[in-house]
């Protein structure tokens, strides 16, 4: 009787443990699933036309398509072109500003540029008008040079070095600089040395501001795979831990406030509908990549360079939100407790 008694509590409390998961377990099948109908669903979406303001960008190929996930105990599932490469351009944003937060603390940023969205183009000069050079938020240009300006460092080529080496632990390889596509918009970005310089004029510029303009227009053409992108997005997944190389690249405390940032202002000026349709925080860049992260559970990303008005890849917005919605992941959705 004693015994049953026993066994009994021990199967409750598994079950209580068991029993009641916060969103139930993808399977390796699922995800494959997922990842292969997305694939296939739109692969011949027709949408969306290249980034032309950098030159280098009208000529990549609009034809990548690249999907990748990592899961935060370092399975990679991946579908489509992995091997092309891209321009991480704005998604670079994320990992400078992690970097920033991890050096200082998450006030720093707060005080030093501010974290809510500006509701205007990523690259206004008239939202730092506005603000007088205040709440610029890093995952727009006056905020992200902001971010690059504050990189701790003796001078600019130690600031780069630092910047490239934390995309790499992200990532969980050297990644390095697509040439051509550094050298075309620094050769045309006049509007970000203009934002660059009156950030100055406000004191909100923390280091020469030609030089930290080069250094953001340097980060922005780091090179990236699906794959790399996927990585470094399941490395914030997992609170700052590459769940493929183990290595420690931000503390758990760093992405608990980077999350909040990506969440609100990470698809530019349709931030809002990404988050109320996926429930991910999420950040894309003009070179046609967008991560998306599932907290504790995976990072996601997809390339494929042709873009909507608002500047996010199309086929990466419908790809992500199609998987997200197949597994079941959106981090608002509560199975409740009867
Ligand atoms: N390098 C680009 C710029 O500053 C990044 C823009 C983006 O991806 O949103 O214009």
């Amino acid at each position: 009787m004693k015994k049953n008694i026993s066994k009994a509590i021990l199967l409750l409390t598994l079950l209580a443990f068991i029993g009641t998961p916060v969103l139930k377990a993808q399977t390796k099948e699922q995800i494959e699933k997922a990842l292969n109908e997305a694939y296939e669903k739109f692969k011949n979406l027709k949408e969306g036309k290249n980034a032309d303001y950098i030159k280098e960008l009208a000529s990549v190929d609009p034809n990548i398509y690249g999907i990748a996930i990592v899961t935060t105990d370092g399975q990679v599932y991946t579908k489509g072109d992995l091997k092309s490469a891209v321009s991480i351009q704005s998604i670079s944003k994320v990992f400078t500003m992690a970097k920033v937060i991890e050096e200082n603390n998450p006030k720093f940023i707060m005080d030093k540029i501010g974290v809510d969205a500006t509701g205007m183009r990523f690259n206004s000069i008239v939202a730092v008008e506005m603000q007088k050079g205040k709440e610029i938020n890093p995952l727009v240009n006056p905020g992200a040079i902001a971010s690059t300006s504050l990189i701790k460092g003796a001078d600019s080529a130690a600031k780069w070095k630092s910047i490239l080496q934390v995309h790499s632990d992200f990532a969980g390889r050297q990644l390095s600089l697509d040439m051509p596509v550094y050298i075309s918009e620094a050769g045309d970005n006049l509007r970000n040395q203009a934002i660059a310089h009156l950030l100055y004029a406000y004191g909100r510029m923390y280091f020469d501001p030609v030089q930290s303009t080069d250094i953001y227009t340097k980060q922005c053409a780091i090179s990236v795979n699906a794959k790399d992108l996927a990585v470094m997005a399941g490395t914030l997944a997992n609170g700052g831990v590459n769940p493929v190389t183990k290595k420690v690249c931000v503390s758990s405390e760093t992405v608990k406030y980077v999350l909040p940032v990506m969440a609100t202002a990470g698809l530019y000026d349709d931030s809002g509908q990404w988050l109320y349709a996926t429930g991910a925080p999420a950040k894309s860049g003009v070179g046609g990549g967008i991560i998306a992260v599932v907290p504790g559970k995976f990072g996601i990303a997809v390339i494929s360079p042709p873009l909507t008005p608002a500047g996010n890849s199309a086929k990466a917005i419908q790809t992500i939100k199609y998987i997200i919605e197949q597994l079941g992941v959106n981090p608002y959705q509560i199975t409740p407790k009867k």
